[in-house]
């Protein structure tokens, strides 16, 4: 097969952070993928920085029990993970105090693409950008990764912002959202502004709802007390559920560019309608199907955080006008499935009858676990018999006519991380996106945190409460079923 691996600058990478659950489980074993890809430039240095004491050799063989567990592959074989290895170090700082920052600036190269990845606690995040910049690691070139959350409110995603603003320009700063580092939307953009036939259809006259749904099967487990003062609406749909939604309804931009793009993504999150009270349906799992409840795990014992949220959301502009998004996520559900159904209204009139069969166009581009996407069309059941109507699904993915294999598509982390070096923001959530979307969402949650409503209970391992298959049951719709 031909290589498809567009060849990145060299560059050095700190990670803040290097040593944590998430550096080990997404960041190092997808760098390592784009070395196995040879996408990794011969001079390119890796750093984790942590706060543990610990040699290179140390943390390299830390990183590679890493790539063990959660590299897919790590059954590549020892030269492969060795030379991997060779591009990484460790530095201990404190991101706090004055410890490291010093020998960190030494090992930095000047004339190579610089970014510094702050998998680390929010409330590290202004420290670190601070001394970044005032001991000189950080020059008018160098990138920041920020992970989530990004801010719990409007207001502390304001001063997250102005905080990171006082040392970065906005061009250097890359807020990560990995939903959109997804093969699958970046398809979904193809698919919407790469063909004739889709768009012209893409709005109130011809799709009748869209949904999006992220079904988790895990629960808050050990994250209990950090999940308790998060809950699904600030966990997932503040940030991912709005994001895929925005890529749904945006106006085609008028290039793939990092603001044209953004731009249209903020003037959806403007037109979102305040959401009704009697719109969202919140869920706290309890024990069952011998599983674990929420209060099991949860800080408080009478915690009302909601680990499930469904909701009706509406855009007040022409094009979405009477064609509502329904949104919902949840933890310890039946399965694990994420996706995003938009269904085509019924066409006006059917000349075979009623019972000749056929439904709506549906068109399901899914994230997990398997990416993909297809367009459902009626076709005439083959065969004698008369004319019998059938959906049948078209596979819009091509992954298998097209290449490269599945092994070869990047992981979301480790195609954004790409995208770092490249320095292209496209992918990447600018401040504007994240406060508006805050702005949306603050009032909704302040609704019921002033009333302490308490969140409806759900068994775990189903789909979560029956209100949220009533919130579509009386607009005469009905959510696709949660399964794996
Ligand atoms: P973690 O607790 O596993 O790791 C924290 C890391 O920060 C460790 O390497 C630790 O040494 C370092 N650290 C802590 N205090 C420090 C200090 N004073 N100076 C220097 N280093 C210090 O956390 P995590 O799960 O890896 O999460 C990191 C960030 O990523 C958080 O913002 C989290 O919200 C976000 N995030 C994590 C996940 C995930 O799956 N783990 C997913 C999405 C976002």
């Amino acid at each position: 097969m031909v290589s498809r691996v567009i060849p990145v600058d060299t560059f050095d990478l700190v990670i803040f952070g290097g040593t944590g659950d998430l550096a080990r489980r997404k960041i190092l074993p997808g760098l390592f993928r784009r070395y196995s890809a040879g996408q990794m430039p011969e001079a390119a240095q890796v750093i984790g920085a942590a706060r543990s004491e610990m040699s290179v050799n140390e943390y390299r063989a830390m990183v590679r029990e890493a790539l063990m567990e959660f590299s897919d592959k790590a059954e590549q074989g020892e030269e492969v993970i060795a030379g991997f290895l060779q591009h990484i170090d460790y530095q201990q700082v404190d991101a706090q105090g004055d410890d490291g920052w010093e020998a960190l600036r030494e090992k930095l190269r000047d004339g190579i693409v610089r970014a510094f990845y702050f998998s680390v606690a929010p409330f590290l995040f202004g420290d670190i950008a601070e001394r970044l910049k005032t001991r000189g690691l950080a020059d008018a070139d160098s990138r920041i990764v920020v992970e989530k959350p990004f801010g719990r409110d409007l207001q502390t995603a304001r001063a997250l912002n102005a905080t990171l603003a006082t040392y970065f320009e906005e061009g250097q700063i890359y807020r990560i959202d990995h939903y959109l580092g997804k093969e699958t939307v970046q398809n979904l953009m193809a698919v919407r502004f790469g063909n004739i036939l889709f768009e012209p259809l893409w709005n109130a006259q011809f799709i009748d709802h869209v949904q999006i749904t992220v079904a988790e099967t895990v629960g808050v487990g050990g994250r209990g007390s950090y999940y308790d003062k998060s809950g699904a609406m600030r966990d997932m749909v503040q940030n991912h559920l709005m994001q895929l939604l925005c890529l749904i309804a945006m106006e085609p931009p008028a290039r793939f560019e990092p603001d044209a793009v953004r731009d249209e993504k903020l003037k959806v999150i403007r037109a979102l309608e305040p959401v009704l009270a009697n719109e969202v349906v919140r869920g706290q799992y309890e024990a069952a199907n011998g599983e674990d409840g929420y209060l099991d795990h949860a800080g408080d014992p009478r915690s009302i955080t909601e680990s499930f949220i469904a909701l009706k959301v509406r855009i007040a502009n022409w094009r979405w006008q009477s064609t509502p998004f329904y949104l919902r996520t949840g933890k310890r559900l039946r399965a694990r499935m994420s996706e995003i159904v938009v269904r085509f209204r019924e066409p006006p009139h059917s000349i075979f009858g009623e019972e000749a069969g056929g439904r709506a166009n549906e068109m399901t581009i899914r994230l997990q676990p398997d990416e993909g996407m297809d367009l459902r069309v009626t076709i005439k059941e083959p065969g004698p018999g008369g004319m019998r109507l059938v959906d049948v699904p078209l596979d819009m993915t091509f992954a298998d006519a097209l290449g490269p294999d599945a092994e070869e598509v990047p992981d979301a982390y480790e195609r954004l991380i790409m995208d770092v070096i490249r320095g292209n923001q496209t992918l990447f959530m600018r401040g504007d996106e994240v406060e508006a979307a805050w702005a949306w969402t603050d009032p909704i949650i302040a609704g019921w945190e002033e009333g302490k409503t308490k969140p409806a209970k759900y068994d775990s391992g189903s789909s979560g409460p029956e209100a949220a298959l009533e919130l579509l049951h009386r607009d005469g719709r009905r959510w696709r079923e949660i399964r794996a």
